[in-house]
């Protein structure tokens, strides 16, 4: 029989060990993902309240949250419109006031003589106090001590109270006490010169239950010393998983591929510009790093529309001119199929085979791209993320490409390399990856630390700077004159639509009726749509017409957000962009001004509120992507920057990259020279990271 006893638990026992956490009780903590005691004991509370003395009825002012405790001295239902319960209680100063439920309530409870402690906002009644709905406590007189602890009030689901957290995290805490007293804490006493913070046992007690003179206001900020201690911890362990990552892939052996002058130079002699000199300095670094015996890893960031993909085939020129195959992932199918436009382009003259691999393809054709690729007869193979799902086996991959990182978590990453260990001749790939989003430093700190980071830091000649413009809806005739203007001169234009509340339906049918009515009111134009729910053969026939300019305007939904390069697209309109994250305006915007003529973006806003105003004026004045990022990260917070919902490539319990950028600095500052033993810390990532940490995968 499954015994359930106090002692048996341990951190990363599943809930339902516990006594009284039955199955029903464990899937509502699931939805909290409190799925381990471990969870539940960083489950951390959001307010705490004071109920630590009783204010005398006499003394309470209207409004005011406080604790009472009197006798009953009686109680009637009444049945006005609405049943009710109303009690009278009288405290031991004398003082009578109400207590109120507007539900029918087991009247045997309330026997006059009983002593209650409510906890509630009074309101004043009549000439009396009034309490409705407070939480209420049946007290013994003969034994009753007001709490020495302040309360905590947890998030929660429907079906769990506030009186299941706190009495199980307390009981928890009891016994983690007895068991962790007395050790030693090994990362407070090496961290504690350097960061004010708790042991680790005593930040636990002090988060859950701390004494009623405790800083609330530093416990609900997350600024005092307890929560210093498990923030601290919990970015420590994410910098040493990732630092652990890192050590394994050096650790590695890869297949150096020198460069090749001769191949090399053929190459950029045909290109029709030369590289800037970020361009050339980047490429420089990553030249150097293929040519060595140690993976790769490297971050290339730059600014939409910086050049990056010429870099990607510079790197790709200089693996399979050492015959070995490059794969490069991209995140659409849209990105993919204009990567291999470009690449063929590129290398087919110097008679290197390129291929595409996307899920729509028909099964025969997979195969014989598959053949093709583990002959060893394709050199550069582009996908998107179906490409580490499928079962090929390369001939020998010498570089993997990510491009647009953030749309990628780092497993997602391993898996592609890991191709590289299955391949016929196998070794460990280099890795480049490629990111338009301008990652602030904090992230760049915390999610990026076992890379190596490269920035192109301008972009080519020639470009004429975007004009940014914010415009009301309400001025669309306007609107369709300007774009009857940019038409006439041959140049082209996007059309973005929003988002709508989740639902692509809405969304697509949204982008449907602006095709409409652009189409009607422009008919001398061409109007093209592509969205999520198009088949895929369909959206590529809509773009290679807009490559080739068969299409004026592309109606489109998000879907062009990354990557697509129209140097004759002159002019974007978003609407509603208040409903976009900053950087991702900032990116669709590069999508214009990629040519040589004056280019636009036109933010076509509803209602604005204060927020969303200051948003897009940070984004009409600021054309440096770096200062973007910085201010959506400031006002909207990291998941939305990178994306990690669709990714999740970043799930902190407590920490909070924003707010807590101070020990961010300080733990990366001294985190890797704490004299830590190894199983210490295998043990702290366990505890952070479970069996997600980075280098498992
Ligand atoms: P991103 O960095 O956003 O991926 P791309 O690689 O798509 O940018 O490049 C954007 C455009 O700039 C492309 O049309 C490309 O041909 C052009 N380009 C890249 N490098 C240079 C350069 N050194 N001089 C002129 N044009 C360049
Ligand atoms: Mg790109």
């Amino acid at each position: 029989m499954n015994k359930k006893t106090e002692m048996a638990w341990d951190w990363f026992s599943p809930i339902a060990s516990l006594k009284g956490v039955g199955d029903k009780v464990a899937e509502k903590l699931a939805k909290l993902q409190i799925v381990t005691i471990g969870d539940l004991l960083l489950h951390c509370p959001f307010r705490y309240e004071d109920r630590s003395h009783l204010t005398p009825i006499q003394d309470i002012l209207a409004d005011t949250v406080c604790v009472v405790q009197g006798t009953i001295i009686h109680s009637k239902v009444e049945n006005l419109r609405k049943k009710r319960c109303v009690i009278t209680l009288k405290d031991e100063q004398g003082s009578v006031m109400q207590v109120v439920f507007f539900h029918y309530l087991a009247q045997k409870k309330w026997e006059n003589g009983t002593v209650i402690r409510c906890f509630g906002q009074a309101k004043r009644h009549g000439t009396h106090m009034q309490m409705v709905h407070p939480e209420v406590e049946f007290i013994n007189p003969s034994n009753s001590v007001m709490p020495a602890q302040l309360t905590a009030v947890y998030p929660t689901v429907a079906g769990l109270s506030q009186a299941f957290f706190r009495k199980t995290i307390a009981n928890l805490l009891t016994t983690y006490r007895q068991r962790f007293q007395n050790q030693s804490d090994l990362f407070a006493k090496n961290l504690g010169p350097a960061i004010e913070m708790h042991t680790w046992v005593e930040a636990l007690n002090t988060v859950h239950l701390p004494e009623n003179n405790a800083d609330i206001e530093a416990l609900v900020s997350k600024k005092h010393p307890a929560y210093a201690r498990l923030i601290s911890e919990e970015l420590y362990a994410h910098h040493a998983s990732l630092g652990k990552l890192r050590q394994q892939t050096k650790a590695q052996v890869a297949c150096a591929l020198p460069p090749n002058e001769a191949i090399h130079q053929t190459f950029v002699n045909h290109l029709p510009f030369a590289l800037t000199p970020a361009q050339s300095a980047v490429w420089q670094e990553i030249s150097s790093d293929l040519n060595q015996q140690t993976p790769m890893m490297r971050l290339v960031q730059g600014d939409v529309g910086c050049g990056k993909t010429i870099v990607a085939a510079l790197a790709a020129l200089q693996t399979i001119a050492n015959h070995s195959q490059v794969a490069i992932m991209a995140p659409t199918e849209i990105l993919a199929e204009q990567h291999l436009a470009h690449f063929t382009e590129w290398f087919a003259p110097l008679g290197y085979r390129c291929e595409l691999l996307v899920s729509k393809l028909k099964s025969k054709e997979k195969r014989s791209i598959k053949e093709n690729i583990t002959l060893g007869l394709t050199s550069v193979i582009i996908g998107t993320h179906a490409l580490f799902q499928e079962d090929i086996q390369f001939q020998k991959v010498g570089l993997v490409i990510i491009d647009e990182q953030h749309r990628f978590g780092v497993h997602q990453r391993l898996a592609l390399q890991a191709k590289g260990l299955s391949a016929k001749i196998p070794s460990h790939p280099h890795q480049l990856i490629m990111t338009a989003t301008p990652i602030p430093r904090t992230l760049a700190m915390s999610q990026y630390s076992h890379l190596d980071i490269s920035v192109i830091d301008s972009l080519p000649p020639g470009r004429q700077p975007i004009t940014t413009l914010t415009i009301s809806q309400s001025r669309r005739d306007e609107m369709i004159e300007r774009l009857r203007h940019v038409c006439q001169k041959g140049q082209q234009i996007y059309w973005v639509c929003a988002l709508i509340e989740e639902s692509e339906i809405l969304t697509c049918q949204a982008a449907e009726v602006a095709a409409l009515m652009l189409q009607e009111s422009l008919p001398e134009c061409r109007v093209g749509l592509v969205h999520g729910r198009m088949e895929p053969e369909e959206k590529e026939a809509i773009m290679q017409a807009f490559y080739r300019n068969e299409i004026a305007i592309l109606v489109a939904t998000t879907v062009i957000e990354v990557g697509v390069n129209v140097p004759n697209a002159t002019l974007m309109v978003i609407e509603n962009p208040e409903r976009f994250g900053l950087a991702q305006l900032h990116q669709l915007r590069g999508r214009v001004g990629r040519g040589k003529e004056a280019s636009y973006c036109i933010l076509l806003y509803g209602a604005l509120s204060k927020m969303a105003k200051e948003r897009l004026r940070i984004l009409r004045d600021n054309i440096d992507g770096f200062i973007i990022a910085e201010a959506d990260l400031a006002l909207r917070g990291p998941g939305e920057i990178l994306g990690t919902r669709q990714t999740g490539a970043i799930a902190f319990k407590v920490a909070d990259l924003q707010r807590d950028q101070d020990l961010l600095e300080k733990i990366s500052a001294y985190a890797d020279d704490l004299p830590l033993p190894p199983h210490f810390i295998d043990r702290l990532i366990a505890k952070w990271l479970g069996f997600n940490d980075y280098a498992k995968a």
